[in-house]
């Protein structure tokens, strides 16, 4: 029997809130003065900041720094309540949400933040193992397989000769860009001198592209930057190639070609959160819900699809919004500024994106900037400018001091402090060893 709105102590319209990341939680906030109650649900008990995933998968930053406590984030918000919760199924007609371990819980509103997950796009091998870089875990799982890497051919050198360090990344895109830039200045930096006894001619980095050029969302001038910039950093680039299978060993080409690499870094697609398939909608290009103007979805004007899980369009372009970090924060503002004008008899409004540009970083001192009408930026300029637009993006103060003074830290040491590896299953081994 589901939680019913209705028979809640404070009578008041309930807002179901599933999905902390950027657009719950913009969502959620806005709506902390609204006379509502929220309803807060996500798998992890922490909010993601999945740009930068990367900086941690390369030991660059600290856990805390990418995963903040969801509970933390709504402290001083009395009508929130949060559950670290799996959702199983939205049952649309029924106004309710089901889950794995709780009742399910009906709405009043319902917003729809759940996020992208990975596509492997059927590409053989690739589940088992890969390694994607969309959530906090696999980030960890990253850096840990990585360190583990370079200690075990640390101990035997035909390991290296295999290709045991060797690493493919998948995808052209920001995602793929960044992981390989970084894992460069990891590898060129950090590990030249942790492991002095293995070559750094037998630890390539390799960054594999299906379509015929990198950053294929960019102009000209960035992608002759962005080539320069790989290539400074001895990542080798392969454009009009597709992976066709990976095992732990070896990564296959579409063309026949078998790269020895026993990490396969996944950053070539994405796609709408699969609940979203059980909702009997149509769904646009990559699993998305498509909304309307005020971004609820047809038939159902209690239901506000926000983030990477909608096709977004842009009132002014016309263009489906990409799937970014600004995108998904603005549009779950949005979505609680608007219940909370419905609530108090106003009229929805239609939702306006502020484009702050297309941005990437490729390495220390190396990022680009696209903004909206053409202009473009490289350089320092544009490691400042994504810095600031990220900086933003953060979910509080704290997060923002924590992330200048670590990467002023990297920036003057060229220190990655964060490769350790900390074994979760040691307290077994030790017991078993008395
Ligand atoms: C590696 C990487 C780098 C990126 N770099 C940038 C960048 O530099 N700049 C930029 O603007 N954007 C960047 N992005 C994109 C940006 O991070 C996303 O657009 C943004 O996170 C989308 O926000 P969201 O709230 O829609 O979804 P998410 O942030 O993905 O949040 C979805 C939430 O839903 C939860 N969830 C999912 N399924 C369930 C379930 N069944 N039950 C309960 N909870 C569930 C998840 O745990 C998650 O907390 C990057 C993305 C990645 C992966």
């Amino acid at each position: 029997m589901a939680d019913r709105s209705t028979n809640g102590p404070s009578g008041r319209p309930r807002v179901l809130v599933l999905g902390g990341g950027f657009a719950g939680i913009g969502a959620a906030r806005e709506l902390k003065d609204s006379d509502v109650d929220v309803v807060l649900v996500d798998r992890h008990d922490y909010h993601t900041f999945q740009p930068l995933l990367y900086q941690l998968a390369t030991g660059l930053l600290e856990q805390t720094a990418v995963g903040h406590s969801l509970r933390d984030l709504v402290h001083g918000q009395a009508n929130v309540t949060v559950h670290k919760e799996s959702v199983t199924a939205i049952d649309l007609e029924a106004r309710e949400a089901h889950f794995a371990e709780i009742a399910p819980i009906a709405y009043d509103y319902l917003v729809l933040a759940l996020g992208a997950e990975v596509n492997f796009f059927g590409t053989e091998g690739a589940a088992e193992h890969a390694f994607p870089m969309y959530t906090l875990p696999d980030a960890v799982r990253l850096k840990n397989h990585i360190l583990r890497k370079w200690e075990d051919a640390d101990r035997n050198p035909d390991l290296v000769d295999d290709g045991a360090l060797n690493v493919v990344v998948v995808g052209g895109g920001p995602t793929g860009v960044e992981s390989a830039g970084a894992l460069a200045e990891l590898y060129r930096g950090d590990f030249a001198k942790d492991y002095p006894r293995i070559s750094q001619d037998k630890a390539r980095i390799i960054l594999v592209e299906a379509g015929p050029q990198l950053f294929a969302m960019f102009k000209d001038d960035i992608r002759a930057y962005t080539e320069k910039a790989l290539a400074k950093r001895t990542v080798e680039v392969i454009v009009g190639e597709a992976v066709e299978s990976v095992s732990p060993t070896r990564v296959k080409l579409k063309s026949g070609a078998v790269l020895d690499a026993h990490t396969l870094v996944w950053g070539a697609g994405l796609q709408g959160n699969r609940l979203v398939q059980g909702l009997s909608l149509d769904l646009a290009r990559g699993n998305r819900i498509g909304v309307g103007p005020e971004l609820t979805i047809e038939d159902h004007p209690e239901v506000y699809a926000l983030g990477d899980v909608a096709a977004i369009t842009d009132a002014k372009t016309k263009q489906v919004l990409p799937q970014l970090g600004s995108v998904a924060l603005q549009s779950g503002e949005h979505a609680g500024e608007d219940i909370a004008r419905r609530v108090s008899g106003k009229e929805p409004k239609p939702f306006k994106y502020k484009d702050k540009g297309t941005m990437a970083t490729i390495g220390r001192g190396a990022a680009v900037v696209q903004m909206l009408g053409g202009r473009t930026m490289k350089g320092k300029a544009a490691q400042l400018a994504w810095g600031t637009v990220h900086l933003a993006l953060l979910p509080t103060n704290e997060d923002r001091a924590k992330a200048v003074v670590d990467w002023a830290g990297a920036g003057l040491t060229h220190q990655r402090t964060g490769r350790i590896t900390v074994e979760t299953d040691e307290r077994d081994e030790e017991r078993s060893a008395t």
